[in-house]
């Protein structure tokens, strides 16, 4: 029989490892809430047509790597590959600039490409991220990047790096585009197989090879779409990166930052771990003035960005911000049997409902196997619940940060938990 397992690509997220994610989710709350973005849970699946039309045919993630299924109807889904066109969707249907003209929304969750797993690589994984919607302000696009650059320094991280550059807008890019194709005309048959397919249907790409050759074409010879952004483009940026300046966010402005996705207008930007490997782009995002309206929607502009959690954990790892003691309760309480069970678990009941954290052994084993697991688990306080405990509503309360022990009636132990919690 088939040995069951996950699919290759996903992964468990064990108990073991879980605190990790708690522990960055609780810096995003905090982190959103600063800046008063609210969050938004969209689907796992929608209709294909909404990534082929919000990101792009000739992107790499339509064309290669969306689990698109029929449905018993017939209808053609897909796992979501990415959260921008699923916000933009609902923004659209919901009407929302009927309540006001800029939502700021956050948002977290799974998606799914079919890309080769490798480290900082899956098929399942997940970001969170910002859309802003409603500003064509370049003061909406250095908030995105100032709350980006805030969660990894909140989060403690050090090796990271943001760059920025802008790729104009419509009219800029096209003239851009054809400016390099002309220029790379001559080079063109010395290219990687992938880029001369990519000259002809989405040229910024060749940015992104990672081809030495190709790289050194591009280093060589394309021009620098900065010096080609018409006066608004370059007033926009400049103004990005006065109030980048203003609020102390240290970046680099890099000229080859074109980004993937067909829907970038004007600012993108991307953050980097410096001391990740090969998938080193810890967040990615800039301002995408056409979406709404390809979709069907207003004309309405907006920025954001989507950023790896798992790359996230990595880069952590790396720093070692995950202390050994996030675990942990106040109380491990081990009752000896049955009987003292019935005592045990209306105790533990009190004091959860008081705000501790109370594990009760459910077990009945020995008193020294219930102890060495609550060391084992981290315990802050033990107390043994036997006979004479049950008699005398009293019980050994035992620190394991100083192994003092104290004898207290049952009432007393929330107060004595609070002295050392
Ligand atoms: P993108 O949506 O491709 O711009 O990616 C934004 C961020 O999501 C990246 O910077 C990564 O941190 C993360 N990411 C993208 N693809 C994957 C993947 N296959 N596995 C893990 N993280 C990913």
């Amino acid at each position: 029989m088939q040995e069951l397992k996950n699919i290759k690509g996903t992964h468990d997220i064990l108990p073991t490892g879980i605190a990790k994610w708690q522990k960055i989710e609780k810096v995003l709350q905090k982190v959103f809430t600063a800046f008063c973005y609210k969050e938004i849970r969209t689907p796992v699946f929608e209709n294909t047509a909404l990534f082929a039309r919000g990101v792009g045919e000739f992107s790499d993630i339509v064309s290669k790597e969306m689990y698109t299924f029929n449905d018993k109807g017939g209808e053609s889904l897909t796992l979501r590959p990415e959260l921008t066109a699923p916000v933009a969707r609902s923004y659209i249907q919901h009407h929302f600039w009927q309540d006001a003209p800029v939502h700021k929304l956050w948002y977290l969750g799974p998606l799914f490409r079919q890309e080769r797993p490798q480290a900082g690589r899956q098929r399942q994984f997940h970001q969170y991220g910002v859309e802003v919607i409603g500003s064509s302000l370049p003061e909406a696009d250095a908030e995105v990047i100032a709350l980006a650059y805030s969660i990894y320094r909140e989060l403690g991280l050090k090796n990271f790096a943001l760059h920025i550059n802008s790729i104009g807008s419509t009219d800029t890019r096209k003239n851009y585009t054809d400016l390099l194709q002309k220029t790379l005309e001559a080079q063109r048959q010395d290219l990687c197989d992938t880029c001369k397919q990519r000259f002809d249907v989405n040229i910024l790409r060749l940015f992104d090879c990672k081809n030495p050759g190709c790289a050194q074409i591009m280093k060589n010879h394309a021009p620098s779409i900065l010096d080609h952004l018409s006066r608004e483009d370059a007033e926009h940026f400049t103004r990005v990166r006065e109030l980048l300046d203003a609020m102390m966010i240290p970046y680099e402005v890099n000229p080859a930052l074109v980004r993937g996705l067909d829907y970038y207008t004007r600012t993108t930007f991307e953050i980097k771990g410096t001391a990740l490997g090969a998938q080193d782009a810890l967040c990615g995002g800039g301002r995408y003035d056409n979406l709404l309206r390809e979709l069907d929607g207003p004309d309405t502009p907006a920025v954001g960005f989507a950023a790896g959690m798992e790359r996230l954990i990595l880069a952590m790892e790396a720093e070692g911000l995950f202390a050994e003691d996030e675990e942990g309760m106040d109380l491990y309480l081990a009752p000896m049997d049955s009987r003292a069970l019935d005592t045990a678990m209306p105790l533990a009941q009190s004091l959860r409902e008081a705000g501790y954290s109370v594990y009760v052994d459910l077990l009945g084993r020995s008193v020294k196997a219930m102890l060495r697991e609550a060391n084992r688990k981290k315990a802050r306080h033990t107390a043994v619940i036997g006979e004479d405990e049950i008699k005398n509503r009293r019980l050994q309360l035992k620190s394991m940060f100083n192994n003092s022990v104290s004898t207290l009636p049952f009432e007393a132990l929330a107060d004595a938990l609070i002295n050392e919690k």
